[in-house]
C-alpha cells in the first residue's frame, strides 16, 4: 500500500478501533494513547480496547481517553481495526484472539516484534524499532503528519520509548529515536513526569516482594551466566502483589557482573508465565518461542507453561545449556 492510500484510508474511515496485546506494559498503552490522540487530532472516533485491565501505574495515561476491556458480550462497530505492538491474534488472548480473526473491517498492524504473522491486511512492521511508539512515529513521517503531533501524543509516544528501551539505554536505541526525543521535548514535553509516573509509584510491599525475590529466590548459574529467579502463588499474596509489581524484576539479572541471561518465572491461576532477558552475543526468543509456547524479541521474550511451576523449573534447568 502507498502511503498516499493509507493516509487515505486513516482519513476516511471515521470509526477507529484500537487494540494492544494481553498485559499491556508502557509500549502498549504509550502506542493505543497516541494512536488515540492522532484519531482525535483528525476528529475521529475511537474506542481502545484492551484485552486485559492494564496495570494501576498505567492508567493515569489513559485519563481523558475512551477506552475498555474486551468483553465477549458486546458487539463493537467500527471502519478500521488497529493490532498496535503485537504481531500475531494470539497475543490478545484466546477470546479476544476469536473476536479479532472474525471481524471484516480492515485491520491494520503498526508494530516492531520480528516475523509478524499474517493476521492483517495493512502490516506495517519495522523490527528495527526500539518501540512500537517509534513505528508510529515514523508512519506519520512517511505520511508528513508530525505536523499533527501535540502534547498528548507526545506523552504517549515518549513513554513507549521510555519504557521498551530501559530508559534509552538498550541497543535498539538509535540517533533517530533520540531525533524523535528531540522533537518530542520541543513540544513541551516534562519528560522528567513520565518516569516519576512510572517508576516512582512503588508501594513498600512491591520493593519487599522484589527484595526478597532477590535475596531468596534467585539461583545463579555462573557456568551458564545465568540466572533464574521465581516466585510462588503464596509469595505474591503474602506481598499483597498487584499487576506490574515483577514488571522489569528479571532485568537485575543482567546486572549482575559476569551475567548476561535472566529468567523470571511467575505462578499464576493458569499456569506459569516466563519472562527471558539476555544482552550482548546471546539472543532468547527462540527459545522461548522452541520450548514455551511464546517468542518476542532478541533480548526480551515471554512464554508460557501450562503446569506447575516445579515442572516449570526442572524442563528449564533441563534446557539451560539451550539458553
Ligand atoms: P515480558 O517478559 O515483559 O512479559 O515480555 C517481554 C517481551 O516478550 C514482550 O515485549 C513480548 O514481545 C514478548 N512476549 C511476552 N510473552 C509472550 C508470549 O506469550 N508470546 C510471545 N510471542 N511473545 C511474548
Ligand atoms: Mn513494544
Amino acid at each position: 500500500m502507498t502511503q498516499d492510500l493509507l493516509l487515505e484510508t486513516l482519513k476516511s474511515q471515521n470509526n477507529w478501533l484500537i487494540t494492544t496485546h494481553k498485559g499491556p506494559d508502557g509500549d502498549a498503552v504509550g502506542s493505543v494513547v497516541a494512536w488515540a490522540a492522532y484519531a482525535k487530532q483528525l476528529s475521529k472516533d475511537y474506542l481502545i480496547i484492551f484485552p486485559d485491565q492494564p496495570a494501576a501505574y498505567l492508567c493515569p495515561f489513559l485519563e481523558g481517553y475512551h477506552w475498555e476491556v474486551f468483553s465477549l458480550d458486546k458487539a463493537y462497530s467500527g471502519d478500521l481495526l488497529f493490532a498496535l505492538d503485537y504481531n500475531a491474534a494470539s497475543r490478545v488472548g484466546e477470546q479476544m484472539a476469536v473476536w479479532f480473526e472474525q471481524q471484516t473491517l480492515t485491520k491494520i498492524m503498526l508494530d516492531h516484534h520480528p516475523n509478524p504473522a499474517d493476521f492483517v491486511q495493512i502490516p506495517i512492521s519495522i523490527p528495527t524499532a526500539c518501540s512500537t511508539t517509534e513505528v508510529i512515529y515514523h508512519v506519520l513521517e512517511d505520511l508528513q503528519q508530525l505536523d499533527q503531533i501535540d502534547l498528548a501524543m507526545a506523552k504517549g509516544l515518549y513513554l513507549g520509548l521510555m519504557t521498551d528501551t530501559g530508559s534509552f539505554r538498550f541497543p535498539s536505541v538509535s540517533a533517530y529515536t533520540h531525533r524523535m526525543t528531540a522533537h518530542l521535548l520541543s513540544l513541551g514535553l516534562e519528560q522528567h513526569l513520565i518516569h516519576e509516573a512510572v517508576y516512582d509509584v512503588n508501594s513498600v510491599t512491591r520493593l519487599q516482594l522484589r527484595g526478597y525475590a532477590i535475596a531468596e529466590k534467585l539461583t545463579l548459574y555462573p557456568a551458564q551466566r545465568l540466572g533464574i529467579m521465581s516466585l510462588t502463588k503464596e509469595e505474591l499474596k503474602r506481598f499483597a502483589y498487584q499487576k506490574g509489581d515483577t514488571e522489569g524484576l528479571v532485568n537485575v539479572i543482567l546486572s549482575i557482573e559476569g551475567y548476561d541471561a535472566g529468567v523470571f518465572l511467575m505462578e499464576t491461576e493458569e499456569g506459569v508465565k516466563l519472562s527471558f532477558r539476555s544482552k550482548g552475543k546471546r539472543f532468547v526468543n527462540a527459545f522461548a518461542q522452541a520450548n514455551f509456547n511464546g517468542g518476542g524479541h532478541q533480548y526480551a521474550a515471554g512464554g508460557f507453561y501450562a503446569g506447575s511451576l516445579k515442572d516449570a523449573l526442572a524442563k528449564l534447568e533441563f534446557l539451560i545449556d539451550q539458553i
